[in-house]
């Protein structure tokens, strides 16, 4: 009977105190209960796992949430911890060095809601993160895995962002980091990560090349965390955060309808469960809302199989100047057609031209430059109001990921120096700027 109880997971208040695999340390990773497939809903331990021993499904983060209080969630830090009740991250996460991402800018864009059509329309400014994407939420969780799980080297397969949130937070941490890119990566991103490592590794051949090798380093090493591999449950829940923020940045209520860039997809589909989170924590109200996808074309296999209304999701060699999106084999991309279809979102692309007006059109509009993962964003937002997708009378968000900083190729061909005059007075009015 004994060996039953040690089974069966007890009520809330502490957690994970069962030793589980590697001696973890009581409360390693919070509120986490198990690791729990997405599929069939096998439950296994928590620990370095990405697929179910039953079916090879995705394994997600489960929780026994303890209530959680809007005030208790005030009171925290203004970044990611501030929900460290809802992340597999144990309690005393604060003193660990880390980047210490999160609570941006949640900006009503007046401008661009005006330019679009749109009533009322924010911009979630991640670009402002520690390195200055999306990532570094993520990345923070990855960081808390791999130390709780005493990994030796903390690593990933990137499009760029990935790379240098990672080589950051190894470097504040002081874990051995190792970054893989395709060696085709945009000059900036590459420097981003190699200030932070002497492990740079480029590697000739497309993302889901790199991805592939790091699967196979997985495999024969040990002690390596790849943040995106096998601590991808854990790197995931950092995502729901942007949920998180969003409905807190509102005075704690969901928005009707939310924009999301696809790569790997793994970020839309964790706004949405942030979202049901807070719905099932009493923290917001219930209420419908639409979640929707954007891709750019030259890598669109989310959008292709969404208007072909197919779950089949075709991987495609990617082409594109939205390198951060390129991820031609999406783990998550049937969860991403499930979840906006199933909101009443739908996911669009647009073409590299439409990708460089996205970033011009904020920047102007509202004074953000992104990088081309958020002229995605916008020029998909642009193009659902266009066409129709978007109901411009309901209250939308739009996230902006990245850095245009990192991606200055992008519109350098475009903007510049609206005249080359000399020092004088009488040449500055004959240039006729103004
Ligand atoms: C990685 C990335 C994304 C998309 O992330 P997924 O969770 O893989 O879909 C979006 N924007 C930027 C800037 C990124 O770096
Ligand atoms: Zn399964």
């Amino acid at each position: 009977m004994s060996t039953a109880v040690a089974e069966t997971t007890t009520t809330t208040e502490t957690t994970t105190t069962a030793p589980a695999a590697g001696g973890l340390r009581e409360g390693a990773f919070g509120n986490a209960r198990a690791l729990q497939c997405r599929e069939c809903g096998t439950e296994v331990a928590l620990g370095p796992q990405y697929a179910c021993p039953e079916c090879f499904g995705p394994l997600e983060v489960a929780y026994d949430f303890p209530a959680v209080t809007r005030e208790e969630i005030e009171a925290g830090p203004r970044n990611i911890w501030r929900y460290k009740a809802l992340l597999p991250v144990p309690s005393d996460i604060e003193e660990s060095p880390n980047t210490e991402p999160g609570f941006t800018r949640l900006l009503e864009a007046r401008n661009l809601g005006a330019a679009l059509g749109l009533r009322k329309l924010w911009v979630k400014d991640d670009s402002t993160n520690p390195t200055n994407s999306f990532k570094d939420r993520v990345v923070a969780c990855a960081l808390s895995a791999a130390r709780e799980l005493d990994a030796k080297v903390f690593a990933c397969p990137s499009t760029g962002n990935l790379a240098n949130a990672v080589a950051a937070a190894g470097a504040r941490a002081g874990i051995k980091t190792v970054v893989f890119i395709p060696s085709n990566l945009e000059q900036p991103k590459q420097v981003n990560s190699a200030v932070y490592t002497d492990r740079l590794v480029a590697v000739d051949g497309n993302y889901d090349d790199v991805n592939k090798l790091a699967s196979e380093i997985a495999g024969e090493e040990e002690g390596w965390a790849f943040v995106n591999v096998n601590v991808r449950p854990f790197y995931a829940e950092g995502s729901k955060t942007l949920g998180y923020e969003i409905a807190e940045q509102l005075g704690w209520r969901l928005p009707d309808q939310v924009v999301i860039p696809v790569a790997s997809g793994s970020q839309l589909t964790k706004v949405d469960k942030a979202f049901q989170e807070l719905v099932a924590l009493g923290l917001v109200e219930d209420k419908p809302y639409r979640i929707f996808g954007a891709q750019a074309t030259g890598c669109s296999p989310v959008s292709v199989a969404y208007k072909a209304g197919t779950d089949a999701i075709r991987p495609v060699k990617p082409d594109t100047i939205a390198k951060s999106l390129a991820i031609g084999n999406p783990a998550d991309g049937i969860y991403v057609l499930d979840i906006c279809r199933r909101t009443g979102g739908a996911v669009e692309d647009i073409s590299d031209e439409e990708v460089r007006e996205g970033i011009l059109l904020l920047a102007r509009t509202e004074g953000i430059f992104t990088e081309t993962a958020g002229g995605t964003t916008v020029g998909v937002l642009r193009k659902l109001v266009e066409t129709g997708q978007l109901d411009t009378e309901l209250e939308t968000v739009v996230i902006n990921t990245g850095m245009g900083l990192k991606t200055l190729d992008a519109v350098s061909d475009r903007v510049g120096a609206a005249a080359t005059i000399a020092p004088s007075y009488d040449a500055f009015v004959a240039a006729g700027i103004v």
